[in-house]
């Protein structure tokens, strides 16, 4: 890591750490109006960071209507993008400059490596922020070719109030997917971080505001999904819900748009990717070190993980050796010590949720190559050794499920067709990945599957000039790239009569 002291001590200034604990609309602080709190759990080592404002539907409206005020005055729905662009531009610098400080609070409140959170979510984060603020001011609208006696025009406007709700594995970045493009298009939002991770959220609030944004038009109520998380989504006047997390709390966003206003509903949800490797990969060290990465960074929370690895029996043996070495390797430890690669899980459901997976893939009849135990229980910390399953077929559950932990799936194909089959066998269709050294094999294969990303001798390959997301139940729409702007816009059309 770039300028980072050895000795630095993450534990001393963890105790030292005072993060933001009340919800924050319309440029405020302020506690939730029932007064109610939710415990802020380390999932390292069990004990508590804070007790975190607990909003409900009182708050919601609260926060809605702020945003909704923001939004009609035109002090940031109305400026000029340039000026969008140099607040939101600050934004993201003073989200770097807060860097060590967000950082930890990431790893303290999720459990991922420091190291992680340093130089991936942070960074990336303000990157999103930096990137969309820059897109604000360079993407024009449209003329439509009508003829000589009218004109139309095709403009873009501000969907109005934005509700986002987002998922733990990547509080922050997550979180800024959905600010970058929506701010960059003029929207006030209300975002509902995840219960499990709320404390970067409330704290970046502040950071908007001190860049130049202006009360209202950022607005941040944490809170459990049923009651805030519901109370936004049944909203009658929230104009779009942008959405990541699961697929089951997707399907029931749906349901709230269509029992309150219709608002927009666009979701990012979950995966149980195919990682397909064929018999003439290139370079099988390769493909296993970035099998292995795709399937325990981030303790397998991931929604792109690679958790299914659909590969040729001629080099299964010797793909999964190789596996197997970078998981011995990856022993969970300390998420404060700057050399851990493998952290906690989120917390306690979820260490109870992947150890019933593993033993249901015990269960099935799956040979256990790896791990499978929960490993530092006296920490009191929440850790699962990276887990290998080997001879596993499509017909068990964790080939079919999302685990959402360091749970790998091993599945063997004897032909293209054949691997096809299994890579589209699923309810899913957030990435996949082709191994081969053939171009026409890559290329036929990378049509045949049905996911937004096809990964060809690589995984996880990411910018933000890229658009994710899914095909199927996956979720609809893009985040990323210039495409996520259509998700916090309107299409006008406006026809002008010029005969006379
Ligand atoms: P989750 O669906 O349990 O929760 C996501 C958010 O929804 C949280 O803020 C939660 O409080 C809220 N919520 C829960 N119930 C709700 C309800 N009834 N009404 C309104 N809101 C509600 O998901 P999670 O466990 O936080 O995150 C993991 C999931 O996210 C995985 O399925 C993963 O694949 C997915 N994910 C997808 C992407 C992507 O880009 N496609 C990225 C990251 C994570
Ligand atoms: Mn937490």
């Amino acid at each position: 890591m770039t300028g980072e002291s050895p000795t630095r001590d993450w534990h001393e200034e963890a105790a030292r750490l005072r993060p933001r604990t009340q919800a924050y609309i319309d440029g405020r602080y302020v506690d939730a109006a029932s007064g109610g709190t939710f415990e802020c759990i380390s999932p390292a080592d069990g004990r508590l960071i804070a007790d975190v404002a607990s909003c409900t539907a009182p708050d919601v409206d609260l926060a809605v209507a702020a945003a909704r005020r923001a939004f009609e005055s035109g002090a940031w729905s109305r400026t000029a993008p340039a000026a969008r662009k140099r607040v939101l531009r600050r934004f993201a610098e003073l989200i770097l400059q807060h860097r060590d400080e967000l950082a930890l609070t990431e790893t303290l409140d999720m459990g991922k490596p420091i190291a992680d959170s340093l130089s991936v979510d942070i960074p990336a984060a303000a990157r999103c922020i930096e990137w969309y603020a820059e897109a604000a001011d360079k993407v024009y609208d449209e003329v439509a070719p009508t003829g000589h006696t009218t004109l139309a025009t095709i403009t873009r406007e501000p969907v109005g109030v934005v509700g986002a709700i987002v998922p733990w594995n990547f509080p922050l970045l997550m979180a800024a997917w959905k600010l970058g493009p929506a701010l960059a298009t003029g929207n006030s939002v209300v975002l509902k971080p995840s219960e499990k991770s709320p404390l970067t959220a409330l704290r970046v609030a502040e950071l908007a505001l001190e860049a130049g944004l202006p009360p209202g038009v950022l607005n941040v109520v944490p809170g459990f999904g049923q009651t805030a998380g519901e109370a936004l989504a049944l909203h009658m006047d929230v104009d779009s819900l942008v959405f990541t997390g699961s697929t089951k709390i997707g399907m029931r966003l749906l349901e709230c748009s269509g029992r309150s206003n219709m608002k927009r509903v666009w979701l990012e949800c979950g995966g149980k990717s195919p990682n397909i490797v064929f018999a003439d990969v290139a370079d099988v060290g390769r493909a296993a070190a970035a099998s292995a990465a795709g399937i325990f960074f981030n303790q397998g929370e991931m929604c792109s993980a690679a958790s299914r690895l659909v590969v040729h029996e001629s080099v299964r043996e010797e793909m999964l050796e190789k596996i197997i070495a970078v998981g011995r390797e990856m022993a969970p430890g300390d998420p404060l010590d700057p050399a851990t690669r493998l952290g906690a899980l989120v917390d306690k459901l979820q260490l109870e949720t992947v150890t019933r997976y593993i033993e249901s893939g015990r269960g099935e009849g799956a040979t256990l190559a790896l791990g499978g135990r929960r490993v530092r229980a006296e920490t009191g910390g929440y850790f699962v050794e990276p887990t290998v399953f080997d001879g596993v077929r499509m017909d068990m559950r964790i080939a079919r499920e999302e685990i959402f932990g360091p749970v790998l799936s091993v599945i063997s194909f004897r032909d293209e067709e054949e691997a096809v089959r299994i890579a589209n066998d699923s309810a899913y269709g957030l990435v996949s990945a082709v191994w081969t050294r053939d171009l026409s094999t890559a290329h036929r294969v990378a049509k045949a599957i049905r996911a937004g990303t096809v990964y060809v001798n690589c995984y996880d390959a990411d910018d933000i000039t890229v658009p994710f997301g899914g095909f199927k139940q996956s979720g609809n729409g893009r985040d990323k790239s210039l495409h996520a702007m259509e998700k916090y816009t309107e299409l006008k059309t406006t026809w002008i009569d010029l005969s006379n």
